[in-house]
């Protein structure tokens, strides 16, 4: 049984939960190696992280990397399917960040500003070093000079729903990522 519903009409399955799974699995060792002996923060952005952040930290327990974990909720204002140019902190982390190695963990990079600007934030708490760690990037639609340190895959500039991810407070409980076609219903 592999993710065949919501492969029709306006869905389009893109990434399977096996996929996903792999993928993490191979960005954690990675991260596992880059990050063994530091003091590690890995603050996951809501909502749409939130899935991701979860099952990248389990996976890097079972790798001896056992992180502080925090939270931000950061919005990029603008148009329903896509990302604005104004960015607003709706909730800040609140551990100490100072000369703390900061692992940023994302559910996708579009236009960059989002992360580029969580990533100054965080710098200026006196992060001694903020990576970023997302699942999916659309190099394509990239408005400033930022890329992520760890991909979990790019897609083309489709808008994409599930593992975290909405369309309208929608879908986020799927375990795999498919493209849904949001032309129709706005
Ligand atoms: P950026 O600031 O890079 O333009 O926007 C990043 C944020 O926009 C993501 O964290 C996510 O909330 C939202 N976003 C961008 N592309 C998509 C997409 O295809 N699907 C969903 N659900 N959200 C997206």
């Amino acid at each position: 049984m592999d993710n065949e519903c919501l492969d029709s009409g306006s869905f389009k399955l893109l990434i399977t939960e096996l996929q996903i799974r792999h993928r993490t699995k191979q960005l954690a060792v990675k991260i596992a190696d880059d990050y063994r002996g530091k003091d590690l923060v890995i603050v996951s952005i809501l909502k749409g992280a939130f899935m991701f952040a979860a099952d990248l930290l389990r996976r890097l327990y079972y790798l001896g990397i056992e992180p502080d974990l925090d939270f931000m909720r950061v919005f990029s204002y603008g148009k329903g399917d896509k990302s604005g140019g104004r960015i607003e902190i709706k909730l800040d982390v609140s551990l100490e960040l100072k000369d703390r190695s900061v692992l940023v963990v994302d559910d996708i990079v579009d236009s960059g500003k989002t992360l580029l600007h969580t990533k100054e934030h965080i710098l200026a708490m006196g992060a001694k070093e903020v990576k970023s760690c997302v699942l999916l990037d659309k190099p394509s639609r990239r408005e400033c000079d930022f890329n992520p340190d760890y991909v979990g895959f790019i897609i083309p500039d489709k808008f994409v729903v599930g593992y975290g991810m909405d369309y309208a407070e929608r879908y986020r409980y799927l375990p795999f990522i498919t493209v849904v076609d949001t032309s129709g219903s706005k």
